[in-house]
């Protein structure tokens, strides 16, 4: 027997979400964001399912590499451009889209002397601080760029701070477009919560993300209710049985300690599996398809559950740890994380089964 715990991987699940994000922005085109190993779930496994859309975001050259060996003629993004000059010659070569966001990568770009043209995506700071050039520097940049016979066609790209939250993205919208005006060149703004909230930041290339992977990129508005499928569903199997008496602990710490006997399942899975180790006692999982709460600390490769209410459950029951029937959000917001950092975090060492 082998140890129960698979992530199962529902590729139509893919297709039908990447439908959603379609159907909300129908006059743009789709950037699929694959960065992070597909967000867990493998890269070129979501790319082979996603190969409608018309491009693909990307954080590593090796990754964009990866995809146009395997075949895909598709817009290639560097989401955070190139780090060193001595990687320009392998975005030439394999004709890869560079995010354009500080003056060092564009000196790099004019110094190197390429054969071809890349395709650029200028990153205006809009408000969130992190990558790209300020407002006031933005005109200047974007000259720079098209003056440059390095330099291919230009798309001009932000990225919202808070499209998922009440503040929402009027202010770096309003920055964004005041600089765009007038300007005849391709926008890229949109992420998964803008994409479901924000038509007018659609612009012509949308970049989902999250949402693709079936989850909702909102505290207050669950996947269903977005007509977004769960593709990831991590399942496992009760491996043992213990009956607590009042007063027993279970696990590391002892920090759960029953007050009345109460039969607990031993779950194969653990923070090494990639499930998170700070849930905490009474974090939802699924037994025989019936809801429960975890028990105590999770360890390396197990975690402890309440069979409190299932009775029939006993070794070999399957469980539910996020997915169909589970929304990963739900897991998640009870150990103090968002659904990206769980799906991201699945390990290598949980076999995969496509569905
Ligand atoms: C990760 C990322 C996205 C996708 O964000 P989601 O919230 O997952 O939709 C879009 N744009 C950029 C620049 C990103 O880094």
């Amino acid at each position: 027997m082998t140890r129960p715990l698979q992530a199962r991987i529902d590729l139509s699940a893919l297709q039908h979400n990447l439908g959603v994000a379609r159907g909300h922005a129908p006059q743009s085109r789709t950037i699929a964001v694959i960065k992070a190993n597909g967000y867990g779930h493998g890269m070129l496994r979501v790319a082979h399912a996603l190969d409608a859309a018309e491009g693909f975001a990307v954080l590593n050259l090796e990754d964009a590499v990866l995809l146009r060996e395997a075949g895909f003629n598709q817009t290639i993004l560097l989401l955070e451009g190139f780090f060193s000059a001595d990687e320009l010659p392998t975005l030439a070569e394999y004709c890869l889209a560079s995010v354009i966001h500080c003056p060092e990568q564009i000196e790099m770009l004019e110094m190197a002397g390429l054969p071809v043209k890349l395709d650029v995506f200028l990153k205006l700071n809009s408000g969130m601080n992190r990558l790209g050039f300020r407002p006031e520097a933005f005109g200047a940049e974007l000259q720079r760029l098209q003056a440059s016979r390095a330099v291919g066609r230009i798309t001009l790209m932000t990225h919202f701070a808070c499209a998922d939250e009440a503040q929402g993205i009027a202010t770096q919208l309003a920055c964004f477009d005041g600089l765009a005006a007038g300007l005849d060149a391709p926008r890229s703004l949109a992420n998964s919560a803008a994409i479901l909230r924000y038509p007018a930041a659609h612009g012509d290339w949308v970049r989902p993300g999250i949402m693709l992977y079936g989850s909702s990129p909102f505290a207050d508005t669950n996947a269903e209710s977005l007509d977004l499928k769960p593709v990831m569903t991590l399942t496992s199997a009760i491996i043992g049985v213990q009956e607590l008496r009042a007063g027993n602990a279970v696990g590391y710490g002892a920090t759960y300690r029953a007050e009345q006997s109460t039969r607990v399942g031993i779950v194969a899975c653990g923070y090494a599996d990639g499930y998170p180790r700070h849930a905490p006692t009474g974090t939802p999982i699924l037994v025989n398809g019936r809801r429960c709460r975890t028990l105590g600390r999770v360890s390396m490769d197990m975690l402890c559950v309440d069979l409190t209410g299932v009775s029939d459950a006993g070794i070999g029951s399957p469980v539910t740890l996020w997915g169909k029937g589970l929304p990963v959000e739900e897991v998640a917001s009870a150990a103090g994380t968002i659904s990206y950092e769980l799906l991201c975090a699945l390990a290598p060492r949980v076999p995969i089964v496509e569905i």
